[in-house]
Formats: structure tokens, sequence, C-alpha cells
């Protein structure tokens, strides 16, 4: 295994680290400073890549099922071994705590062992009888470019590296210019397990993603982000029909009923709505509680994140559950949605507008109370720790306000009556719904977004179906006679 320097980062194509002409670096969200200088794949890097992933996949593809497990256990083994390090590239990166990141690497070496634990994509017998026998296979792709946001770089790739090459597809990974280093290093770690071109890892800048979409020899563009540049990717795609799979943003409801304990129930949603600093895609971003509980609730709710250290992370100090959001542009987007309450008069209940600082990218949580429910907080995707409190009094007016979005990724109930939990999840028009917990996403369930959150879905067994195409094969046992 090759020594691992986590101070220096390089490309990785065709089985080499590849350093470049040009570099760029990613910011320190807990001191604006810069970190490491990573290089920026020039047009030849990406040509050599896609080359050494076409020569790879003839062979790759028809690698036993079984063996193409084997390889991602070993490098589970290795992110295992890693863990620590890797932990902390995140934290540095993305700026969330240590314990926050410590939990993405295992998300990730979950997805890699759920991967690498799935039965094989047996044929499926459609028809066997005297004349025909019918048959369906599902094969892998081709070469699938995975592009990646920056809010849980590490785990949010993994689940498509570790689908893509158990299906037998090679695959290259383009991490967000704001994350490269988690993703980088990872490759570069399990670089020994995989022949040259299987898995690779490039980092670019603003032209790398378009470049990808455009390219005619990549057959899949695997993507999660944001659904303004989800419908860029697809346009782009559609001059060379590629597969698209398009993990997107959601503006998801969380449903509080009147029969549960606020005492119980409001720290989780606290959890749900801020975790990440409420960067994640499937947070609770709007929260409805009924109106016989919603002020012990609310009150429950602010006084938990109240609690909640929220601090600059990069010395890895533990304990500190929020901090600071991940980018520029991002804080920029979150400050816009404080001055937009500021200025429609919304009742802070907690927070207020933050002063820009010269030293890192710190936002206070903020609970807004009632906001009306055409304002931005509430029909805008924050990405920030910014969450309005809505109240409700009839089910079908709360379903129909949960509803009333373009977009349909995920959402919550909460009810001690399982039965009405369960009615009211069947209304929501999203691909995961939540009851009585806030939003984990696991490997073993598939994860896809209704209305503009997405196109198709990955993760589960299912999810292995889209990283394939399938071959139906007619076979009839004899040719059929033509009377004359
Ligand atoms: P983003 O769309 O800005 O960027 C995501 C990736 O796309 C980056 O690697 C970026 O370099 C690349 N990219 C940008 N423009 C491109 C283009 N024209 N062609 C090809 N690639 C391009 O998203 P982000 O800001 O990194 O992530 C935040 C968003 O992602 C939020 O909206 C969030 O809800 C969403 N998200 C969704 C999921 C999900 O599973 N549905 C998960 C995480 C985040």
């Amino acid at each position: 295994m090759p020594s691992a320097d986590f101070e220096r980062f390089s490309n990785i194509i065709g089985g080499q680290l590849r350093r470049g002409q040009q570099v760029h670096h990613g910011i320190d969200p807990s001191t604006r400073k810069p970190l490491w200088d990573v290089p920026i794949a020039a047009q030849s890097d990406l040509d050599e890549a896609i080359l050494s992933s076409k020569n790879a996949f003839a062979s790759w593809s028809r690698t036993s099922w079984e063996s193409r497990q084997e390889k991602l256990l070993q490098a589970r083994d290795v992110l295992s071994e890693n863990k620590a390090k890797m932990a902390e590239l995140l934290t540095k990166e993305v700026g969330k705590p240590i314990q926050l990141a410590h939990l993405e690497v295992e998300h990730a070496i979950n997805f890699l062992e759920f991967n690498a634990k799935q039965p094989p994509l047996e044929e499926k017998v459609i028809q066997d009888d005297d004349g025909l026998k019918l048959t369906m296979v599902q094969k892998p792709i081709g070469i699938v470019a995975a592009i990646c946001p920056w809010n849980f770089p590490l785990v949010l790739a993994m689940g498509k590296i570790a689908a893509s090459l158990v299906t037998g597809n090679c695959v290259i990974v383009k991490p967000s210019p704001f994350t490269p280093y988690s993703v980088l290093k990872f490759a570069e770690l399990v670089q020994h397990i995989f022949p040259p071109g299987v898995f690779q890892a490039i980092n670019g800048g603003d032209d790398l993603g378009p470049r990808l979409c455009t390219h005619p020899d990549i057959d899949k563009i695997s993507f999660t982000g944001s659904t303004a540049t989800g419908k860029k990717i697809m346009s782009a795609c559609a001059a060379t029909l590629k597969n698209v799979t398009l993990e997107l943003g959601g503006n998801n409801a969380s449903i509080i009923c009147p029969d549960v304990d606020p005492k119980i129930v409001a720290p989780q949603v606290a959890v749900g709505s801020f975790f990440n600093s409420g960067q994640l895609c499937v947070a609770s971003k709007r929260v409805y509680v009924h109106e016989d509980i919603y002020d012990e609730f609310l009150a429950v709710m602010v006084e938990t994140v109240k609690q909640w250290k929220v601090e600059p992370t990069s010395d890895m100090q533990q304990g500190i559950m929020l901090g600071p959001v991940q980018n520029q542009m991002q804080y920029d987007i979150v400050r816009k949605f404080f001055l937009d309450s500021a200025s429609g008069n919304h009742n802070f209940v907690l927070g207020s507008t933050p002063e820009e600082s010269p030293e890192n990218f710190i936002v206070k949580p903020a609970i807004v109370s009632n906001p009306p429910d055409e304002s931005l907080v509430v029909t805008g995707e924050a990405f920030g720790p910014i969450v309005p409190v809505m109240k409700w009094k009839d089910e079908d007016e709360v379903i129909r306000r949960a509803n009333d979005t373009l977009t349909g990724l995920g959402g919550a109930v909460w009810s001690d009556d399982l039965v009405r939990a369960r009615r009211i999840a069947d209304q929501i028009e999203a691909g995961t719904i939540w009851i009585n917990s806030f939003e984990k996403p696991l490997p073993q369930a598939h994860l896809s977004g209704y209305k503009q959150s997405g196109v198709g879905g990955e993760w589960g067994r299912e999810g292995l179906m889209v990283y394939c195409k399938p071959q139906v094969v007619h076979c009839y046992k004899a040719p059929v006679v033509v009377p004359k």
C-alpha cells in the first residue's frame, strides 16, 4: 500500500498520480485561509483518463461479480485504516465538526460494504417453453462520470463509485472544486487495488463538468448537486444522449402532529434541520407544527439549538455541533435568506442576520416563527442554518402546503399514531419520507427525487440497475419453419 501524504494531492489518471501545470486550492471555512494546492486537469488529462477507462472497460466488465466485490472490500479496509486522517481532511475541507466527519467516513465505508455484499444481478428468464427462451441480462453501461457536490464530498461520491464498480463500469469521479481533497486522497489510497483506468478521480475548474457532459466517450453522468446545475447537465447530455441520473435539491417539509411529546421530538427535529449547518439535501427545511403544541414545541426547539456549540472546527475540537457553512458563495446565499426575513419583519425567535466575518464562514443558527407561506425562507432552499417553523391546524391543509413546491426530495412525519403518520406520508410528494426520525439516509435505501429534485435515483439494490443497461435475448430453440 502506498504511504499516504495527506498534504499533497494529485489527480489519479491511468493508475498514476498526476500533478498539473495549473493548480488551485480550497478554502478552510473555519479560517478563510487557503488549503493545499490541488491540480486542475488539462484537456489532455481528461482525454487520457477517458482513454484509460476505455482500455480498462473490456476486461473489467468481464471480471466476475465476486472478484469486483473482493476489490471493494479491500478498498473498504484501506478506508477504515485511514479513517482518522480522512475525517480530519473532511473537517478541514468542509468545515464540519470532527465527530460528524467521522460519521461521514463510516457511512462511506458502509456504502462500499453494502455494494460488496449484494448478490449478483441474475439473468431473468421471462419465458421458457418449447419454442422460445426469452431472457434479460443487466450489462454495465461503460464509462461513468460521477459529478459530486461539496456538502458530503466523500460519502456522496462513494455511493456512485461503489455501485458503478460492482456492476462492471469504469468510473471517473469529479469532486466539487470547493472540496476536492478527500475524494482525490481516497482514489490515491486505493489505486493499487484496481486495474489502471477502472477508478479515476480528476479535479478541475468550472469547465470540467461541462466537458464530461459533452464528451462522446462518456456513457453516463451520475450527478448530485443543485437543481439549476442538474438542468444544465441534462441539456448538455442531450447532444450525445447519455444516460443521466440526477440527485438534486429539495425543500423538505417536516410535519409534526399534536400527539407527540415536544420535549422528545423538538430536539430531534432541530438536528434534522440544522445537521451539517443545514447543508444536507434531505434536511427538514420547513417545519410544520400543529397549533395545539406549537408554542411548547418551538420553545424546546429554540432551547435545544441555543445549547449547541457553534464554532470554527479546524482545531478538531470535540463537542462542536455546528461548524461554518462551506464556502463564500453559500455564505452569501444564506445571508440573503436572513436579510429577506429581516426586511419582511419575520419573527426571529433565535438568531439574527450575521455580520460578515473576515475570519470564517460561521453563521449562527436562526429559527423564524410563522413567516408567510410565500416568503423566501419558506419557498427557497437556503441550504444553511435558518429554518422556518409554521403552525398548522388541518391535515389536508398541511399536506397541501408541504407539497406546494417545485421539488420533492424528502420529508418527515412525526406522530405517535403510526396509521396517521403513514396516511400523511403517503400523500407527501417526495422520494423519501422518514416517520418519527430526522433524516438519515442509508446505503440500503433507494434515494430519488420527485418533481425537480431529480431524474432516476441511486443507492439500495435498485440503485445497481441505474448503472446497467438491459439486454434481452429472444432465443428460438429452432428456426420457425415457414409453411410453403
Ligand atoms: P452544484 O450544482 O453547484 O455543483 C455540484 C457539482 O456540479 C460540482 O462538482 C460542480 O463543479 C459541478 N458543476 C457545476 N456546473 C456544472 C455544469 N454546468 N456541468 C457539469 N457539472 C457542473 O451543487 P453544490 O452547490 O455543490 O451542492 C448543493 C446542492 O446539491 C443543493 O441544492 C443540495 O440540495 C444538492 N444536493 C442534493 C443531494 C441529493 O442526493 N439529492 C445530495 C447533496 C446535495
